[in-house]
């Protein structure tokens, strides 16, 4: 049988696996379906690995829930500290043994530290930040075809390597976790014979708090600004809807021409160099709609705009579409929050 093997990532902290490891699962799941019916005689099956010193029995379950096979663990109390080279080594100790046909890796600080190490070993491609991903039937054969952006994100390109195994890394919140499989599968564990020591070495660990980034990943509620909200010289619309976003518990965030004109904080931006949220209400107040925003967002389950240009681009993604002057919703809302402005 061929694999798709999702390269899984456990949080050090808690000894979690990280909710993109799942979105990956659920994703290479669907993939077996299709890669299953469209090659009745090549079936594909999906295997998680993860180097780690330990993985907790219910995290196990959670990613059999989401659609892995079988979970691999590859052990050792060295992987207790993450050092990219090590890491990578054990994984291709393990691979050289046990081949899969693709990989995908998450593109996270981690994932994208290990992705190329792994990808240049094996000789092979490497497509980084895939916004979608399929299998194709071309001359008989199934290619693994991954889509991304690019030429400034102005158009979608599909690339098939010419090179197995196919790699990919796919950004959170691109895919949907989907716990809808059953709980159990096979477990494998695998003790590497050797991996080389890391010439860099941990002096200290800087916490999200300290290293001051925004979390997107939970966010229920997101209130994005965009550059319609700029009015008198000034970031006081920005201020204004933070405000709002604070007393109703929401998350603050802007595009990224609200970032580049010195705004807001980089750290609040989303979209396709910013933060991807897949909120419960993603309201966008006199934001255009540009797709690399829309990259970030577009998994949001109920979207609003608010928009003066009955035109926007915005609107083509919402469910709710308010023609309006942004500024003015924000200060009925701020009224209607009996906030001192
Ligand atoms: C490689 C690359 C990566 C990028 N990555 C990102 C990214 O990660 N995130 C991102 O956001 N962008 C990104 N961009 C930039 C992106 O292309 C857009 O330029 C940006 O998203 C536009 O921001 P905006 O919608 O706030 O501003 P604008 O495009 O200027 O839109 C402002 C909108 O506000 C409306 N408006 C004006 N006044 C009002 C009012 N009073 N009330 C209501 N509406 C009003 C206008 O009708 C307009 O639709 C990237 C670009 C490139 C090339």
């Amino acid at each position: 049988m061929k694999k798709i093997l999702v390269f899984g990532e456990i949080n050090l902290e808690d000894n979690k696996i990280e909710q993109v490891t799942f979105e990956l699962i659920s994703k290479a799941k669907k993939l077996v379906f299709e890669a299953n019916n469209l090659k009745k005689d090549e079936q594909y099956f999906v295997e998680v690995v993860f180097v780690a010193s330990y993985l907790v029995d219910d995290e196990i379950k959670k990613a059999y829930k989401a659609g892995a096979d079988k979970v691999v663990l590859i052990k050792d109390s060295a992987f207790d500290v993450f050092y990219s080279t090590v890491y990578a080594d054990a994984f291709l100790e393990y691979f050289e043994k046990n081949p899969a046909e693709v990989i995908l890796f998450p593109a996270t600080i981690k994932g994208r530290a290990i992705a190329p190490r792994v990808t240049v070993q094996l000789d092979t491609g490497l497509v980084a930040d895939c916004t979608e991903a399929e299998f194709i039937v071309k001359n008989d054969k199934l290619y693994f075809a991954p889509t991304r952006p690019t030429f400034g994100s102005e158009l979608m390109a599909t690339i098939l390597s010419k090179k197995v195994p196919y790699c990919a890394t796919i950004r959170s919140g691109v895919f949907k976790a989907e716990f809808v499989y059953c709980d159990n599968g096979e477990f494998f564990e695998y003790t590497p014979i050797s991996y080389h020591e890391d010439r860099i070495k941990l002096v200290r660990s800087i916490d999200d708090k300290e290293k001051n980034v925004v979390d997107f990943s939970n966010a229920k509620v997101v209130l994005c600004g965009g550059y319609g909200l700029y009015a008198n010289k000034s970031d006081e619309y920005y201020k204004k809807l933070k405000k709002i976003a604070k007393i109703t518990d929401s998350h603050f965030a802007v595009t990224r021409k609200v970032v580049d004109f010195n705004l807001a904080e980089a750290k609040y931006q989303i979209g396709q160099t910013g933060s991807t949220t897949e909120a419960k209400l993603y309201v966008a107040f006199g934001v255009s709609g540009a797709i690399q925003h829309i990259q970030g967002m577009k998994n949001s389950k109920t979207i609003v705009g608010v928009n003066i240009d009955e035109n926007a681009e915005i609107f083509k993604y919402c469910d709710y579409k308010i023609v309006a002057d942004a500024k003015k919703v924000i200060d009925d809302l701020l009224a209607y929050f009996d906030i001192k402005q």
